[in-house]
């Protein structure tokens, strides 16, 4: 039985790079990776890292069905921006690496900047097979855990995109920069 894997971190921690780095390496050994990223995201059909790699990709918003899918020929489904993912999503998956043996990786954030967990995220949590973290750090210096948006807009929304938005920030500093820990 194929696994379905979330790797989850904070914003800027590499998620993104590390998942384009498993599609090259399906790449290398003539084997078809399948990426998908969040159509919210405006990404435009391309998954892009920090570091300046990039590669086209199928979107997903929340209607998509994976279950509907071509996976003939397809060695691998790599999820990027998985916290946007439904429960019912997440299921789909599931059944992709149990059913149709596929492994699958999603990659995404914990928490919002509410401190909220993602739907997708809590699913994952739940049902993966394997859960990996990928560390990036505070300004203090501790692990940071958490996003910290820098702006105020006029949105309270979970999904307010753009990751110019936002810090990576470590539990400690989110509550302070939050007027708690007074
Ligand atoms: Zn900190």
């Amino acid at each position: 039985m194929a696994k379905l894997i979330f790797t989850y971190g904070a914003m800027d921690a590499g998620k993104t790079t590390s998942m384009l780095q498993v599609a090259h390496n399906y790449d290398s050994k003539g084997l078809t990776p399948r990426v998908f990223t969040y159509r919210g995201c405006d990404k435009a059909g391309e998954c892009f890292c920090r570091l300046g790699v990039s590669r086209p990709s199928d979107m997903f918003d929340k209607e998509y069905s994976f279950l509907a899918l071509d996976l003939s020929n397809v060695a691998v489904v790599l999820i990027d921006e998985a916290q946007f993912l439904t429960n019912r999503q997440v299921f789909e998956l599931g059944e992709i690496a149990s059913c149709r043996n596929i492994p699958v990786m999603c990659y995404g954030l914990r928490t919002s900047w509410q401190a909220h967990v993602f739907e997708g995220s809590s699913a994952l949590f739940g049902l993966a097979d394997e859960l990996r973290e990928i560390r990036t750090i505070c300004s203090c210096g501790k692990k940071a855990t958490m996003a910290h948006r820098t702006c105020d807009t006029t949105t309270n929304s979970d999904e307010d995109l753009g990751q110019d938005k936002y810090i990576s920030v470590c539990r400690e500093c989110w509550l302070k920069l939050n007027g708690y820990c007074r």
